[in-house]
């Protein structure tokens, strides 16, 4: 007897998966009525946050209705969760059998990808950028055998960007990998989201988060974007409560209209003080990458800046990676900061 075709997702996913039966949480099962003591938790209220002591829902509807608004993706199409770091964990898990496949990164780029990977013994194909920061030509040899790519945009730590038509490309030339478009910092640059191509390829997976743009990345609350039958497999693999509820009602705070405002507000703001110190980096002769995230990454000709920033009590980011020795990473901030370190710099 032939089996039913399957999709994508079905076909990637780790086998085990397709057969698991998911946990039911209280909370999922569900049921009516006016005495719940289907959880075993407390009755008792001692918060002034309403319904703190029940299970929160698994995936707050409030929560992704805002999102799917804000990002004009539909809310079958959008899983939140703990941040993207979450996400790039459960793809992992979701996609990857340890001890036996890979996932490819183009660095140098965001960490998390590789340490993830290595976390569950999966191997991690360490590919490079072109020297211009773009995807090399040949991606498709490349990647040969990965199950997950990573495409970091704008990619972290360099700030640069890949155009969409280039990553539309990729998608279309690896249409049985799943191509994952990280677009941590998209906020500070929207015309780059492939987002819109969600519906489009089976294959595309974006990740989100309220942690840069959004000022909360404390509350730890990111998004995974995909077609349904990907959600779906993830969905057998993400905790039953990932999200708790006074971040669920932050984020959805923060995704309302005058919070989706504010963002705006202040990703020009940041960006204002991003050109001011890009100016002032150049100007001390530093090589300074087109800015496209909340951040610059600036290559100095010697150490001697790090110890002024040190010495001065200003905390940037250097990096181990030979490709960006001599490099800094410096993160946008308020006029205060920027003043003060522009200060420091032009000394
Ligand atoms: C900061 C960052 C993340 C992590 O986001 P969280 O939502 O805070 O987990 C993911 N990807 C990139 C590229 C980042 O820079």
């Amino acid at each position: 007897m032939s089996k039913q075709p399957q999709t994508l997702a079905q076909r990637l996913a780790r086998a085990e998966l397709l057969e698991l039966e998911v946990y039911q949480s209280a909370r999922r099962i569900g049921g009516r009525g006016d005495i719940w003591i289907n959880a075993n938790e407390s009755p008792f209220n001692n918060s002034e946050l309403a319904n703190i002591n029940r299970y929160p829902e698994c995936q707050p509807p409030a929560l992704i209705s805002a999102y799917s608004l804000y990002s004009g993706v539909s809310v079958d199409s959008i899983i939140t969760g703990r941040g993207a770091d979450e996400a790039i964990e459960l793809l992992i898990r979701t996609f990857c059998n340890p001890g036996k496949d890979s996932i490819a990164c183009f660095g140098p780029t965001y960490g998390m990808y590789a340490i993830s990977a290595k976390t569950f013994n999966v191997a991690v194909k360490a590919l490079n950028l072109t020297p211009k920061y773009k995807l090399p030509s040949d991606i498709v040899s490349q990647t040969q055998g990965a199950k997950i790519v990573f495409i970091c945009n704008p990619n972290n730590p360099t700030g640069t960007v890949i155009d969409k038509a280039d990553i539309e490309e990729v998608i279309k030339q690896l249409p049985d990998t799943i191509v994952v478009v990280d677009e941590a910092y998209i906020e500070f640059c929207p015309e780059y989201s492939v987002a819109p191509l969600i519906e489009k390829y089976d294959n595309l997976v974006v990740l989100r988060t309220l942690s840069k743009a959004f000022a909360l990345a404390g509350a730890r609350c990111g998004f995974l974007m995909a077609n349904p039958q990907i959600c779906d497999m993830v969905m057998r693999v993400i905790a039953p409560y990932p999200v708790p509820l006074p971040v669920s009602q932050m984020a959805t705070a923060a995704l309302s209209e005058d919070g989706i405002s504010l963002m705006r507000e202040q990703v020009s703001s940041l960006k204002a003080c991003g050109d001011r110190l890009s100016d002032a980096l150049q100007n001390i002769g530093a090589k300074v990458q087109p800015a496209n995230g909340n951040f610059v990454l600036a290559e100095f000709d010697s150490s001697k800046v790090s110890e002024q920033l040190q010495t001065a009590g200003i905390v940037a980011r250097a990096y181990k990676d030979p490709r960006l020795a001599n490099c800094i990473r410096f993160s946008f901030s308020d006029q205060a900061d920027t003043d003060a370190l522009i200060n420091v710099l032009t000394q």
